[in-house]
C-alpha cells in the first residue's frame, strides 16, 4: 500500500524529537578552518558580510519570523504529533515558502532530517483536506493531463532531437543505458538537453531516450502532492524497465529517482536500474585519462565559478551520511570516513573544472559558501512557481556571491538551478553568463577524446 505524508512523519517522530531547538540551521559558513571568507560585499541584494557565520536559510532571511525558519518548522511538526495543532490554511502558508534546499539539514550537528521532516508536513497537510496553493494545483491539474507541469505537448517532449539530428536516439531499442532528459531540459533550457546528448555521442555511447517519459515527479514530492508524484513514478518505472543504467542532465530529476523513488517505493522493491549524473562520468573519464580539453582563445582568461545544485550536492550528502550512521558502530570513529566521503563527493565536479583550468585556460574560483554550504538558487520546493519575487531575490543573492569573486560566468549542472539563476541574472543586472558545465564543453568544442569508454565503464 502507498504510504502517506503522516506514516512518513511517524516514521520521523524520532528526529523531530531530537531538535533541540538551538536554530544552528538559520546559518551557514564556510566549514573550512583554513578558508578565509572573502569580506564585506554589496550587492543587488544589499551588503553581505561574506565572513564566518553568515544567515543562510532562504525562506527565514526573506520572510523573518520564527515559523519561517528550519527550527519553527520543526515545532509546527511537534505540535502535530502531539495533537496540539491541527493542520489549516495558516499553517500550509507558512510551510509552503521554504525551498527545501537543505541548508538546515546540513548545519544540524543533532543530525535532524529537516527537509524529509518538511515535505511529510507538507503531504500530511495536503491529506487532511487543505488545499494546495493555487499555483501548486495548476501545475498538478497540468502534470496530470500532460505529464509535465510545463503544459508541454508530450509529443514535442523530444522535439529537441529532432531539431539537432539527435532522432536515432529515441527508443534506441539496442540500448542498455538511458538519458533521463526530465521537463525543463525538454522544454525549456533544451540547450542543456542538447549538449548533454552530443556529449554522449561523441563518447561513442549507445544510449535512448525513452518517448514513455514522464515528469519524474520532483516538484510533486516537495510540495506533498505525493500521490500525484507517486503516479509519475510509476509511469516512469514502468517506462525504464529493462534498461541498466539512466544518466541524468537535471540535479531534481537525479536526486528524485536516485533518493525518493526508493523512499517511496514498496518496502520490498529497489530501484531496478543504476543512476548516475552526466558530470560524473565526465569527471570519472578524466580520472582515468580517457578525456582532457582543448585550448579556446574565447574562455582562456575568464573567471569561472560553481554553483552546487542542492539536489546534487548537499541532498545527496546528507543522505550518505544518514545512510552511514545507520550503518556505524562507533560513529565517533566514522565520523571522520563520513566527511571524506562527502569532501569526494563534493570533488567529483571540480575535477572537471580544474581540468578546464589546466587546458582551457580558464580562472576556476569559488564562492564563499560552497559544498554543505553552498546557498540555494531559489527555484525548488515549489517555490519558482508558487513565489517568483522570493524565488528570484534568493537566486539574486546567490549571483551577489558570484559577482563577489569577480566571476564572468557562473556554472551549474541543473537546469532548474540554471533557470532561475539566469533570471535573476537579467532581472537584476548581474551581468554574468550562467551556463552549464556539459553546455560550456559542448557549445566552445572543447571535448579531446582520447580513448572511447568501454561499455563496462559507462554502466559501472
Ligand atoms: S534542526 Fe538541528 S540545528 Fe536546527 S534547531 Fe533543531 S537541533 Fe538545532
Ligand atoms: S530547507 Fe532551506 S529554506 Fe527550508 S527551512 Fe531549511 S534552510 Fe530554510
Amino acid at each position: 500500500m502507498a504510504k502517506t505524508g503522516m506514516d512518513r512523519l511517524q516514521e520521523l517522530k524520532k528526529d523531530i524529537f531530537k531538535c533541540i531547538h538551538c536554530k544552528a540551521c538559520r546559518f551557514a559558513y564556510s566549514g573550512e578552518p583554513d578558508r578565509e571568507g572573502i569580506g564585506e560585499f554589496t550587492g543587488k541584494q544589499g551588503t553581505v558580510l561574506y565572513e564566518g557565520m553568515v544567515d543562510a536559510c532562504p525562506a527565514g532571511i526573506e520572510y523573518g519570523w520564527e515559523a519561517f525558519w528550519n527550527a519553527g518548522k520543526i515545532w509546527i511538526a511537534r505540535s502535530i504529533l502531539n495533537g496540539d495543532l491541527e493542520f489549516t490554511e495558516e499553517v500550509r502558508d507558512v510551510l509552503m515558502p521554504c525551498i527545501t534546499c537543505g541548508q538546515c539539514s546540513a548545519q544540524c550537528e543533532n543530525k535532524v532530517r529537516t527537509v524529509d521532516i518538511i515535505e511529510s508536513l507538507r503531504a500530511a497537510c495536503k491529506e487532511a483536506g487543505v488545499p494546495m496553493i493555487d499555483k501548486h494545483q495548476l501545475v498538478d491539474r497540468l502534470v496530470k493531463e500532460l505529464n509535465n507541469p510545463y503544459g508541454g505537448k508530450a509529443d514535442e517532449r523530444f522535439k529537441w532531437a529532432k531539431d539537432a539530428g539527435l532522432e536515432k536516439y529515441i527508443d534506441n531499442k539496442d540500448a542498455k543505458i538511458g538519458y533521463y532528459v526530465g521537463c525543463t531540459a525538454s522544454y525549456r533550457q533544451v540547450e542543456v538537453a542538447i549538449a548533454t546528448a552530443k556529449v554522449f555521442e561523441q563518447l561513442g555511447m549507445n544510449f535512448t531516450l525513452i518517448s514513455d517519459e514522464v515528469c519524474c515527479g520532483s516538484p510533486f514530492f516537495r510540495v506533498g502532492a505525493v500521490d500525484t508524484a507517486q503516479e509519475l513514478m510509476n509511469k516512469n518505472l514502468e517506462a525504464f524497465k529493462g534498461l541498466e543504467k539512466l544518466y541524468f542532465s537535471c540535479a531534481g530529476c537525479y536526486r528524485t529517482i536516485t533518493i525518493d523513488y526508493p523512499k517511496w517505493m514498496p518496502e520490498d522493491q529497489k530501484l531496478p536500474f543504476k543512476t548516475q549524473h552526466a558530470f560524473e562520468l565526465i569527471s570519472k573519464l578524466i580520472t582515468i585519462g580517457k578525456v582532457s580539453f582543448k585550448p579556446n582563445k574565447e574562455l582562456k582568461g575568464k573567471v569561472v565559478t560553481y554553483h552546487d545544485p542542492c539536489h546534487t550536492g548537499r541532498h545527496f550528502a546528507v543522505d550518505m551520511e544518514q545512510e552511514m550512521i545507520r550503518e556505524s558502530k562507533n560513529l565517533m570513529f566514522d565520523m571522520r570516513k563520513i566527511k571524506e566521503r562527502q569532501e569526494a563527493w563534493f570533488d567529483v565536479p571540480r575535477v572537471i573544472l580544474r581540468k578546464l583550468e589546466e587546458d582551457v585556460g580558464i580562472k576556476f574560483t569559488e564562492m564563499y559558501r560552497i559544498k554543505l554550504n553552498s546557498m540555494c538558487c531559489g527555484a525548488g520546493g515549489g517555490v519558482r512557481a508558487g513565489y517568483p519575487d522570493f524565488s528570484l531575490r534568493t537566486a539574486s543573492l546567490r549571483c551577489d556571491e558570484a559577482n563577489a569573486v569577480g566571476a564572468d560566468i557562473l556554472t551549474t549542472e541543473c537546469p532548474f538551478c540554471w533557470r532561475n539563476l539566469s533570471d535573476a541574472n537579467d532581472l537584476y543586472t548581474h551581468g554574468l553568463q550562467v551556463m552549464g558545465i556539459l553546455e560550456m564543453i559542448s557549445k566552445y568544442n572543447l571535448l579531446d577524446l582520447k580513448e572511447k569508454p568501454t561499455q563496462k565503464e559507462l554502466l559501472e
